[in-house]
């Protein structure tokens, strides 16, 4: 006995520090501000991308260090190399954003560390989950019986829609082989790696020709639907996306929707990229015919222009998601009771889960929406505006843009007019003030721009254009 109550003082004593003392907090909080208010002050400054090698060892010694040098790792290896996710002057792939607000959400969420997966937990963490799917719901006319989950991202939100698909269908067994999905060659390559996922790599997937924009066209999907159904197949799912990765295009989402209906199938919608901007008056029209999916995927970490972690999914048919979801076991009887909301666990892989409603609440709360929705206007307009300046250039642009998803390419004569643009691309990442990415179409290698960061203004554009001059100048001379 004696000897446990003193290995147990030593524990305790060895273990102290992992509750700093009052001192201890505020000097921590202290150099983690420091750190994030020098980052934030010299926001405008930095450059899109920088291109680096890491120097410093990252491994895990078990010895302990002071706090300054693990921050100084931090700054120097991890906020300053590499891409500036958080940057007005990135315009690559598919940007996101990086709400400082969100990022104290996300302290205080990890400070009083809410158990966000069930109700009985947190009620409170749960009530505000499911009112951030409700706003969603709302904007997107989903009826509030649809049940909703904030995942980690986009990727994780497909698959949670495709699984309910599957299981509403009852695709398995030696139905795979005959189930049929209908989606386009510019769907999002998470859809791809979910089906995998999910156990339906073998049913039968028509990839259909797209019009040249790169959009689907429903007639081809409702013929070929007919035929496969002529043919003995199961058609069972069709996707369609608004605001494809490759262009930005919002595929014609009504008459795709109308057709499902019509032939009893799944209607799946990709929202993830392009789905906020259904708030905008003049890309609103885009988005009609959205209320006649039966899930829907939106990534707040994209539109909402929240820090990387939240991509939300929609779906009406409560079962058919709760089907693979859903699990009692004994161990979690406490949590059952009449008339409770449902469970962010129920409606998810996960069970234990980051409390992400906060970090959308928060903001969505405290400035209300209207900042939010100017923020996707300007992106749409300075979308233009950058267009514009690259006809004058001398480039050749892609067609008048759907969203904030534009492309270019230089229409060099005297070559490999792909070698050109790919070696024009890697000078702009050697420079790196703006970070432009790059997409093929039938072939063609063309520079891509994807504005969608809250900061970026049109002082980034200028940027970016200046950028591009000084990279003309180098080709020419080469
Ligand atoms: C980004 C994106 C995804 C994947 O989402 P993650 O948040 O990266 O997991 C899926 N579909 C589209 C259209 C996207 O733009």
């Amino acid at each position: 006995m004696k000897n446990l109550h003193s290995r147990l003082e030593e524990l305790a004593k060895i273990s102290s520090v992992l509750e700093p003392t009052k001192t201890e907090r505020k000097d921590q909080q202290g150099q983690v501000m420091a750190f994030a208010n020098e980052f934030l002050n010299g926001m405008t400054s930095l450059p899109g991308y920088a291109k680096a090698e890491l120097t410093q060892d990252f491994s895990i010694s078990g010895n302990p260090r002071p706090l300054n040098e693990l921050i100084g790792i931090y700054k120097n290896e991890v906020a300053h190399k590499g891409i500036y996710a958080c940057s007005g002057a990135h315009f690559g792939y598919i940007p996101g954003g990086g709400l400082p607000i969100s990022g104290l959400a996300d302290y205080m969420v990890a400070i009083t560390n809410e158990y966000a997966g069930v109700h009985f937990a947190s009620p409170g963490a749960v009530a505000i989950e499911n009112a951030v799917l409700d706003w969603l719901k709302d904007i997107f006319g989903f009826p509030k019986s649809a049940v909703g989950n904030l995942a980690s991202g986009g990727s994780i939100a497909n698959l949670i829609a495709l699984t309910a698909a599957r299981d509403k269908f009852g695709v398995k067994n030696e139905r795979i082989k005959k189930s049929v999905i209908y989606l386009s060659s510019h769907v999002h390559h998470c859809i791809k790696k979910a089906l995998r996922i999910i156990g339906l790599e073998d049913v039968v997937v028509r990839e259909m020709e797209l019009d040249e924009e790169f959009r689907l066209q429903p007639d081809l999907i409702h013929q070929q639907i007919r035929e496969d159904k002529a043919n003995g197949l199961s058609p069972f799912l069709v996707i369609a996306s608004a605001g494809t990765t490759d262009t930005g295009v919002v595929d014609p989402l009504k008459a795709i929707g109308e057709l499902a209906q019509e032939e009893g199938l799944w209607y799946h919608i990709d929202a993830a990229y392009g789905g906020f901007f259904i708030l905008v008056d003049q890309t609103k029209p885009l988005f009609e015919g959205i209320d006649l999916a039966d899930s829907l995927v939106i990534d707040p970490h994209k539109g909402l222009f929240l820090p990387y972690g939240v991509g939300a999914v929609l779906v009406k048919d409560k079962e058919a998601v709760m089907y693979s979801h859903h699990y009692f076991a004994n161990y979690m009887q406490d949590i059952l009771g009449e008339n409770l909301p449902v469970n962010p666990a129920d409606v998810s892989p996960e069970l234990t889960k980051h409390f992400r409603g906060l970090r959308a609440w928060l903001p969505l709360q405290h400035y209300g929406v209207e900042p939010f929705k100017a923020c996707l206007e300007e992106k749409l307009l300075l979308t233009h505006y950058f267009r514009e300046q690259l006809v004058e250039l001398g480039f050749e642009v892609g067609p008048e843009p759907d969203l904030s998803v534009s492309y270019f390419w230089y229409p060099y004569q005297n070559g490999d007019v792909n070698a050109y643009n790919k070696r024009l691309l890697d000078l702009l990442h050697e420079d790196g003030d703006v970070f432009l990415s790059s997409t093929q179409l039938n072939g063609q290698f063309v520079i891509r721009m994807a504005l969608l960061v809250f900061r970026t203004k049109k002082e980034m554009i200028d940027r970016a254009v200046t950028m591009i001059k000084k990279a003309m100048v180098k080709m020419n001379a080469s």
